[in-house]
């Protein structure tokens, strides 16, 4: 359909902005148009391989390597990822190593056959913006987030609301088609930035990227209209060109590309894939805060203990970061592991996520919000346990337990900062841990009801990606919206 329209696609190299932008490749490469991914050669070997599949069967997709330097910016030598910072509060260093592949790109672009004809962009990576502007081509965004936290930032921007209230105080989000409140403790960092150096630092980058976001030509968005319908209309009203094209993760049928989302390792079967098929359907708790989340140590021991207290069977993934010894040993040595034994599995590192939640024996899902992992709960069609940790993790709690009605709250009440969870405070007590497993799990009218709510948005997700769904329409739109850009010469 497309073969002559070309996208550049350049991601920022997270877990939860890479694996969603592979995705779309693969989405998009399927309606004939050309892809080109720029990543790094240790991205590239975690993440190529489900492209080199999707090349193989036929569909124009291509991964460019850049050479990332890292230790020029102090950065250990070969940490190309967010999720192999010792520590993060190398961010800003990670950002400026990023901004260095704009030198590489740009001798490299008129090689690109046919010439790009869009960059498709994390928003994060303000640099492309000056690419698209040098080469004269659309740039549009992504960055991963969903049309409720789209409006409700834009609203909050505009409004300045949270400006005039304590941190505890809550307040009504400005501007929303439901009443929401929240209390500016568990606003994103664009409105809560925090206090350390390292916070003061990072707000002057957040600024400039709002700054530069404004001038996209257009914002993709891993999202489908049926699930938030009034939030993208009234999106719609502030901000033209928005095709929502999600949910990505459904573009992973079989379960080999579903368990290397995110890693090269092969990991269909998982000890936890074999342990689910001996579980009753629909019992298993899977319990995982992401791929950035450490818990500290005595807010893991909750975690965990609130866990064995529910007496549910589940899934429990453990990134411990630089104190995973530390949380590793109470495992063994308090005897946790013992006594959950055959009832809790644990996953020390990367879980295999859209497989294990798309077994049958999954119950509930206890998540930090993230929008990835938001979405693929939707796509689970299981009812959802909230806990949110950072960024713009609370908009989507409150759309999961609010709007969609698919979700109890943990209870957090503020945002932690990544690079400063040393703070020593438990956000959440083991009791509170069981009183939600044991309410999410619970046969009763109210338990039944959520259950029903989130097989209904699985339907509606399927639905969006297959032929005739609105996801799936509005790629095509975004498509040949960006082919008659190109064929105009627009911006040239
Ligand atoms: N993920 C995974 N295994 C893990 C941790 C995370 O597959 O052990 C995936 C998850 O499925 C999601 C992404 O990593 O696609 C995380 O993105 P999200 O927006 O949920 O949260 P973040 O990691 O950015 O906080």
């Amino acid at each position: 359909m497309a073969s002559n329209v070309h996208f550049l696609m350049i991601p920022l190299m997270c877990p939860g902005h890479l694996i969603p932008m592979v995705d779309m490749a693969k989405l998009i490469a399927q309606h004939s148009a050309t892809v080109t991914i720029v990543i790094t050669p240790r991205n590239a070997a975690r993440f190529g391989e489900v492209l080199h599949r999707v090349f193989a069967s036929g569909h124009p997709i291509h991964i460019l390597q850049l050479q990332f330097p890292a230790t020029e910016h102090g950065l250990p030598e070969g940490c190309e990822n967010v999720d192999d910072l010792p520590t993060f509060k190398l961010t800003k260093n990670f950002f400026n190593a990023s901004a260095k592949l704009q030198e590489p790109l740009e001798d490299i672009f008129n090689d690109l056959k046919p010439r790009p004809s869009c960059i498709i962009s994390d928003k994060n990576l303000t640099w492309t913006a000056d690419v698209a502007k040098k080469f004269e081509i659309p740039w549009v965004i992504f960055d991963g987030m969903s049309c409720f936290t789209q409006l409700a930032t834009h609203n909050l921007c505009v409004s300045k609301v949270h400006e005039r209230v304590g941190d505890f105080d809550p307040f009504l989000l400005p501007g929303l088609p439901d009443e929401i409140t929240m209390t500016k403790s568990q606003l994103p960092g664009l409105f809560n930035p925090g206090k350390s150096p390292e916070a003061k630092e990072i707000t002057s980058t957040r600024g400039e990227i709002r700054a530069t976001e404004i001038g996209a030509y257009g914002i993709l968005i891993n999202s489908f209209e049926e699930l938030e319908r009034r939030y993208l209309d009234e999106f719609r009203k502030v901000k033209q060109n928005i095709w929502c094209i999600g949910p990505f993760s459904l573009s992973n049928k079989n379960d080999l590309d579903k368990a290397q989302r995110g890693t090269n390792g092969s990991i269909t079967n998982h000890e936890s894939i074999s342990w689910l098929d001996g579980q009753k359907p629909g019992s298993v708790v899977y319990v995982c805060l992401g791929s950035l989340t450490r818990l500290e140590p005595p807010q893991f021991i909750e975690l965990a203990l609130g866990l064995e207290e529910s007496d549910s069977p589940f899934i429990l993934v453990l990134k411990g970061g630089s104190r995973s010894e530390e949380i590793e040993k109470w495992v063994k040595e308090d005897g946790f592991e013992k006594r959950v034994k055959g009832r809790g599995v644990l996953i020390h590192g990367w879980a295999p996520q859209v497989l294990i939640l798309s077994h049958p024996s999954i119950g509930a899902f206890l998540t930090h919000c993230g929008w990835n992992s938001t979405i693929e709960g939707v796509c689970a069609g299981v009812p959802m346990m909230t806990w949110p940790q950072f960024a713009e993790q609370f908009f989507n709690e409150r759309l999961v337990v609010e709007v969609l009605g698919s979700g109890v709250s943990v209870g957090a009440k503020s945002v932690m900062y990544l690079g400063e969870e040393s703070t020593g405070v438990v956000q959440v007590k083991r009791g509170e841990v069981c009183k939600v497993v044991k309410r999410i799990m619970d046969d009763g009218i109210e338990g039944l009801e959520r259950r029903e709510k989130a097989i209904y948005f699985r339907e509606m997700a399927e639905n969006a990606i297959e032929e005739g769904g609105s996801s799936r329409l509005n790629l095509k739109l975004f498509i040949e919206d960006i082919m008659l850009h190109t064929k105009k010469g627009l911006g040239r």
